[in-house]
């Protein structure tokens, strides 16, 4: 037996699994459109937002890039604001694009306040963006984009949020909380199979874009697929068997009710902290309030022979990026885990920690139901 606890691709649901297994439809039929506008309205439904949703054929770093192409341009000054790796991804695709770049550093474990962004806006109001990561997976902090949006003054750069690991597992409200586009994927909040880039655009971001024109990139070219989407087309072949797993997973969720699965990732990963804490472990992210709902990093010295140890079990977490290489393990809950799960993810942990020689105790059981058994709130990132 495996048991996936990566931060994406995640453990599928049945649903998803056996829906993608559906047979072929030709990509021009009007079973496609109807699939098409399906996901259109699913979409809109979750990101609480009347506008077009475009899906693109490609991974996350996909959806981003399509962002840096269409709305960025050689010159422009960017505000790139970074608490890890991913948050220095997207700046390295702006940098290759040859914007001027504004770094606003954050130390990897931290959130971003909103003081040090509009800080940065104000010091330089020609900046045409300001890139944020929503959920930054490395280390596994969520950041505050409602407050960071609400803080900057009213003529401001365009807000675009890598919500690649945000998208799903927690609110992302693009219209209410005023960004201007939004970057995701489907393989970790979305329950499905990694492949599908979704890309939302407020109205002020398509406006732009239809003032620069279209991008460089042909594959890429929003203003294409928003012509297309309008008519219920793709405009290149699209990966129609992980469209209908995206159905099925958006279904799913909401069946569930959003505020209902929200609350649930929340209280998992709240419980489960709680657990490696009263193990004796540390976690990377010290204050509560900025950890991720998707993924938890546990600071050990030991890391690299955790992951193995608890590999070998057949438990798959994931180590550390770029600086935490060697020196965090990342354990994933997106999917719908509940109190088993938590009993296997923690029991593996300090099995796999006391053989790799770490001092833990065993009261992490009852620390992980105190807080499972509270009530946590749904949190408004
Ligand atoms: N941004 C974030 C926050 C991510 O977590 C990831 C993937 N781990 C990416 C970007 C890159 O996405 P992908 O691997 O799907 O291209």
């Amino acid at each position: 037996m495996k048991y996936l606890f990566t931060p994406g691709p995640v453990p599928l649901p049945h649903e998803v699994a056996s829906s993608g297994a559906r047979p072929m439809i030709g990509h021009r039929s009007e079973e496609f459109s109807a699939l098409l506008l399906r996901l259109q309205n699913r979409l809109r439904d979750l990101l609480k937002s009347s506008g077009p949703v475009v899906l693109l054929p490609s991974s996350g770093t996909g959806a981003l890039q399509s962002l840096v192409e269409n709305l960025l341009r050689p010159g422009d000054v960017v505000i790139s604001v970074s608490c890890g790796q991913f948050g220095f991804r997207f700046r390295e695709m702006a940098s290759r694009m040859d914007c001027q770049i504004v770094p606003v550093d954050v130390p990897w474990g931290g959130a971003v306040a909103p003081e040090a962004v509009v800080e940065a806006v104000k010091a330089h109001p020609e900046a045409r963006a300001i890139l944020l990561t929503h959920n930054e997976t490395s280390t596994g902090v969520i950041n505050p984009i409602h407050a960071i949006a609400s803080a900057l003054p009213k003529e401001r750069p365009l807000l675009l949020v890598d919500v690649v690991s945000s998208l799903g597992v927690t609110p992302c409200l693009p219209e209410a909380w005023g960004v201007d586009a939004l970057a995701g994927a489907s393989q970790k909040g979305l329950l499905c199979p990694p492949g599908v880039g979704v890309v939302w655009l407020s109205p002020r971001a398509w406006e732009a874009l239809e003032s620069l024109g279209h991008p460089k990139s042909f594959y890429f070219d929003l203003l294409g697929y928003k012509d297309s989407m309008e008519r219920l087309q793709s405009p290149y072949t699209p990966p129609i068997s992980l469209f209908y797993s995206l159905d099925a997973a958006l279904s799913l969720l909401a069946e569930r009710g959003y505020a209902k699965w929200w609350k649930e990732r929340r209280r998992f990963a709240a419980a489960f902290a709680a657990g490696v804490e009263a193990m004796g472990l540390d976690l990377l992210v010290s204050q509560k309030r900025h950890r991720s709902p998707g993924v938890t990093a546990i600071k050990t010295p030991k890391a690299k022979r955790l992951k193995d140890v608890l590999y070998g079990m057949g438990v798959e977490v994931a180590g550390g990026l770029g600086a935490l290489n060697g020196q965090i393990v990342r354990v994933a809950h997106y999917t719908d885990m509940a109190w088993p799960e938590m009993c296997l993810i923690l029991g593996s942990i300090y099995g796999a920690a006391k053989s790799t020689g770490l001092s833990v105790n065993a009261s992490f059981l009852d620390a992980a139901q105190r807080v499972w058994e509270e009530d946590v709130p749904c949190g408004k990132c």
